[in-house]
């Protein structure tokens, strides 16, 4: 069955997943954001999107490239981003099947240039009736269901694999912002080069990933965690494998999550007077994939002197707020642009 016009949609384009609701329906696409791009002198054309372009990785023919087009948050490349977002929006219409074209929602960072602003917009207008753009922190906010149309202060802080999103909102609008390029990848980075000097061993971006969400801590709570890891030795250039400890993987950890925990303190100093005071009561809350360190709601708390929330689903903050946006349009009016 038909219907007559398609469901609005919200995307939330992270620079490590890309997710769209449905309204009506929830969550129908959930990918990571990677394209496996062929190089033809100057063309490209991208070859897989996804889940199917992260296999990939590592395992490419000669000439093509697999590559995170909004690595750190602002769009490193327009041409495979614009790709991708048609590529994600043109499946999620697929599977929905409305002979009109929906209004599309989608969450862009805080620092998005006109240029960029405008690129989103050229590479979706054949898939939507109407793009509006919502800006990223507000959605997790929303997402967290923090009070952000009202006239008290909240702290969101979303940490997703290229950047770190924090902001101070009340009454709609973002009083404070700041996005820092550190996140889960620069951690993923801090375990790679811990691997490399301390133990000589050469592992990949999986790998490391891995390290972090099965032992990496920002607590040490968590330090007598062990796991076995896998790679290249250094120095005889054969595979091997041997156990770290999650005492060893927080401290590798420990300067990334130092640079977050100032940035947070910085955003509380710079909030006026009266709207610290709010925050103070309210607390924090923390989104993004980065919500899910072990021990972090604990150490900003003991550091800050803050109470902190972690989001229900910390990795779907964004695209539950923009597409709460879409179910309540009354409230939420003038958040997006
Ligand atoms: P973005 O919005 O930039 O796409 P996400 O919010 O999707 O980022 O978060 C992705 C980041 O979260 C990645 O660095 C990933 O490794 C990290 N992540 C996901 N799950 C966990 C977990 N359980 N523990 C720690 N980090 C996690
Ligand atoms: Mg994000």
């Amino acid at each position: 069955m038909f219907r007559l016009v398609a469901r609005d949609l919200a995307i939330d384009l992270g620079t490590a997943n890309t997710l769209i609701y449905e309204k009506g329906t929830g969550i129908v696409l959930n990918e990571p954001s990677i394209v496996a791009v062929r190089f033809d002198g100057n063309r490209k054309t991208a070859v897989a999107f996804g889940a199917e372009a992260k296999t990939m990785q590592g395992r490419t023919p000669e000439g093509v490239k697999v590559i995170r087009p909004v690595r750190t948050g602002v769009i490193a490349d327009f041409e495979v981003a614009g790709m991708m977002l048609s590529h994600f929006l043109a499946q999620a219409r697929r599977k929905s099947r409305g002979l009109f074209k929906p209004r599309v929602m989608v969450g862009v960072p805080s620092g998005i240039t006109e240029v960029e602003k405008r690129a989103i917009r050229d590479s979706i207008e054949n898939e939507a009736r109407e793009v509006r753009l919502i800006d990223e922190a507000m959605a997790a906010a929303i997402g967290c269901n923090l009070p952000v149309t009202e006239a008290t202060a909240s702290l969101i802080v979303d940490i997703g694999g290229g950047t770190t999103d924090i902001a101070v909102i009340s009454l709609k609008d973002i009083v404070y912002s700041v996005s820092v390029r550190q996140g889960g990848d620069s951690m993923d980075e801090a375990i790679i080069n811990h691997m490399r000097r301390r133990h000589h061993l050469l592992v990949g971006e999986s790998t490391s990933e891995l390290v972090k969400t099965t032992i990496g801590s920002a607590h040490r709570d968590y330090d007598r965690q062990e796991m076995e890891v896998r790679g290249r030795s250094l120095t005889s250039g054969a595979p091997a494998s041997l156990l770290v400890t999650g005492e060893e993987i927080r401290e590798a950890m420990s300067e990334v999550i130092a640079t977050i925990t100032a940035a947070i303190r910085q955003a509380l100093e710079n909030t006026p007077p009266e709207l610290s005071g709010d925050i103070i009561t309210a607390g924090m809350s923390l989104a993004g994939g980065g919500a899910l360190i072990k021990g972090l709601d604990r150490h900003i708390s003991e550091e800050l002197k803050i109470s902190v929330t972690i989001a229900d689903d910390p990795l779907a903050a964004v695209v539950q707020g923009a597409g709460k946006c879409l179910d309540n349009e009354e409230l939420y009016r003038d958040i997006w642009f």
